[in-house]
Parts: C-alpha cells; sequence; structure tokens
C-alpha cells in the first residue's frame, strides 16, 4: 500500500503470471509456451526489420499486419484489428463493449485475467459455475446482462465447446458482445472466425503466443463487424497509437505466412500431447478431454500441490492454482516429447516416493 497510488491502483488485483525461473534450469511446463521455436522466416524478417529505421514511429494502423491476418481468415480489414498480445486486446474489449450498468459473464474457473479487467473498469463480473465435468452451462449464459466472454478451449480446463454451441450462444445473446477468447483453438478446435459475418455481436480473440511460437513477440488479433473494429479501435487510440513496433509487425506477418511450419509444430505438439494423456491416464490420472496444448489433470491419492512441489523440485515446473474447485488440479503444458519423457519420468518417481 502506498499513499502515492490512486484509488484504482490501490483498488486492483493484479494476475499473477506463471513464473520466468531464473535460477537453474527446468522444463518449462508451466506457461503453456510452445516448445519448437518460432519459424526461421520470422526471425529472418525481424532480423530484416532490426536496422536504422527503429528511429522512426512504426505504422499506427499496423496496415501490413491488419491486411495478412485478414487475408489468411477470409476476412475485409475492416473485420480486423491487431495488438499487442492478446492482453492487451481484451483488456481493450473489457473497455469497449461491457456495460458497467449489467453484469458481464463469464465461468468460475476460466483465465483469471478476466476478473482483473472487470476490476479495473469498475464491471460487475457474474461467475456462472462450470459443472462437475468442468463443461460450460451455457444456459445460464443470457437474461440481462452487459457481454459475455468465453475462451475457447477454456482456460485452464482444455475444454472445447463445438462450433454449435458457439452458434446457440450467440442466438440467444444478440443484443450483447460476446468474446471468445481463441488462444488454443489451433489444437484441435474449429475456429468461430467463419460466424463472424452472420453475427455483429462475436468478437474472436486469438494469439501467436501458443500456436505460433512467438510468446515473445507480442502479437494478439481480434476478428468481428466493423462496428466492434471499430470500437477497439477507438480504446486503442486513446490509449497508445504505437502498440505493435517495427520488429513484431513484420515477424507476424511472417508467422501467419508460414503455413507449412505451423502445420507441422502444431500437429507435432497434438500427436505428443495425445500420447501423454494415454500415458497419465494409464496411471489413474483423472483428466479433461484437452483440445489444446496443455492438459488439467488430477491424481485420485495424491494432493495437486504435493505433486507441483516435488516435480519442481526434480527441475519439472507446472501450474498449479490455489484455487477453489481446482486446487487439485495441475495445468501442464505440452513440451517435445523428450520433455514430456522427463515429466512422465518425474511424475513416476514422486508417485513411488509418496504412496
Ligand atoms: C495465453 C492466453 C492469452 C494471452 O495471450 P497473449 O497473446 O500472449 O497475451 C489470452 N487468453 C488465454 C485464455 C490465454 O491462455
Amino acid at each position: 500500500m502506498s499513499n502515492f497510488w490512486s484509488p484504482l491502483a490501490a483498488s486492483l488485483v493484479p494476475y499473477v503470471p506463471g513464473e520466468q525461473p531464473k535460477d537453474k534450469s527446468y522444463i518449462k511446463l508451466n506457461t503453456n509456451e510452445n516448445p519448437y521455436p518460432p519459424s526461421p522466416k520470422v526471425l529472418e524478417a525481424i532480423a530484416e526489420a532490426a536496422n536504422s529505421d527503429l528511429r522512426l514511429y512504426p505504422d499506427p494502423t499496423c496496415g501490413a499486419l491488419v491486411q495478412e491476418a485478414a487475408r489468411y481468415y477470409g476476412l475485409s480489414p475492416k473485420q480486423t484489428f491487431v495488438g499487442n498480445g492478446s492482453d492487451e486486446i481484451l483488456a481493450f474489449a473489457f473497455a469497449a463493449f461491457f456495460d458497467p450498468a449489467k453484469p458481464v459473464l463469464f465461468a468460475d474457473i476460466t483465465y483469471s485475467f478476466y476478473k482483473v479487467y472487470a476490476k479495473m473498469y469498475g464491471l460487475q463480473p457474474k461467475l456462472i459455475p462450470l459443472n462437475e465435468e468442468f463443461d460450460i452451462p451455457l444456459e445460464q449464459f443470457e437474461g440481462e446482462h452487459g457481454g459475455i466472454i468465453i475462451p475457447n478451449p477454456n482456460a485452464p480446463t482444455a475444454k472445447l465447446l463445438p462450433l454449435g454451441d458457439i452458434v446457440t450462444l450467440l442466438e440467444r445473446n444478440l443484443d450483447q458482445v460476446v468474446i471468445i477468447d481463441e488462444a488454443y483453438i489451433d489444437f484441435g478446435g474449429e475456429s468461430a472466425v467463419k460466424l463472424i459475418d452472420r453475427y455483429p455481436n462475436l468478437l474472436v480473440v486469438q494469439t501467436l503466443s501458443k500456436s505460433r511460437s512467438l510468446a515473445g513477440l507480442r502479437v494478439g488479433f481480434a476478428f468481428g463487424s466493423e462496428e466492434l473494429i471499430q470500437g477497439l479501435d477507438r480504446i486503442k487510440n486513446s490509449f497508445n497509437s504505437y502498440t505493435m513496433d517495427r520488429l513484431a509487425l513484420p515477424g507476424a506477418v511472417a508467422a501467419l505466412q508460414d503455413e507449412d511450419y505451423f502445420k507441422e509444430t502444431t500437429e507435432k505438439v497434438i500427436r505428443t500431447r495425445d500420447r501423454v494423456m494415454d500415458q497419465l491416464l494409464g496411471m489413474g490420472f483423472i483428466a479433461t478431454d484437452s483440445k489444446a496444448n496443455f492438459v488439467f489433470i488430477s491424481h485420485p491419492a495424491i494432493a495437486a500441490e504435493q505433486l507441483f512441489i516435488q516435480l519442481r523440485e526434480k527441475g519439472v515446473l507446472v501450474r498449479y492454482f490455489a484455487s477453489p474447485r481446482i486446487d487439485n488440479y495441475l495445468r501442464v503444458s505440452i513440451g517435445t516429447d523428450e520433455e514430456m519423457d522427463t515429466f512422465i519420468g518425474a511424475l513416476k518417481e514422486v508417485i513411488a516416493e509418496q504412496t
């Protein structure tokens, strides 16, 4: 607490990102980073852009990248927004579309940043409890409210809603903005982007952080009707006109252009996930059906916090949330096959020591 803080700063409950330790080298399975490097074409484009033009401001409209992202999905540039990571876009979207006079609806178990944004903008979250299987009770996302946000697949549960369910949700809430946060959609889901022409209330948010191995570049996208994109632009240009720098812009364009590399690496992650899932189930773990680049698991006999601590001692970092309903689960990012073999080995040791 400081006397210098505004009432707003004093009232915030900031998000706590997964740790990025420097003390020793861990197998990092705690922040859903991609284990494979970005496309070599991305690195070439960034190297080429690292020149004396850095003295100049970047393009405030991010024109080249907006065009490339629109092309990628067969949309118009007017239906496309880009930002400094999808977290930034989500923050803009909360400010642009959610009405503080009415509750904003999201699941009780979901991306924990949503609560932080709600607080930041004086919104009233109404948490919709997931059922026992961590499924989203769609019928509860209706009534008087000021907007909806759902990650698909959900985090940290990894569960996917089929596109038909998204349509149902949109049909029932035509007067409010529905944000679908598709940070993990490329690992086995179907994007709601194709619904944008039909639903002017739909905003789809994506990121290059996970499936394109570019968490360090900070690039996100939003796709929606022209009026929604204009709403985001209004917030962005009241905040920071130059959200994307001169290295990120060409790097992101190159990432979207290298479809072969993208397919190859996401397929590898999916194959590893499915193999690891079989192993975990064989070891007696309870797991959700993951369509993301992480698994969400619980051991019937050993507390998740214990597993988390012991794995850490063995040099494997996973994510543990000391939150109601999920405090006996671990979220484990999918690494390379070799990393996952080490993880499974360490896990077997911990279980043997504990039982
Ligand atoms: C990782 C993640 C993001 C943030 O992605 P950035 O583009 O790196 O900011 C957004 N939403 C969910 C659900 C995520 O897991």
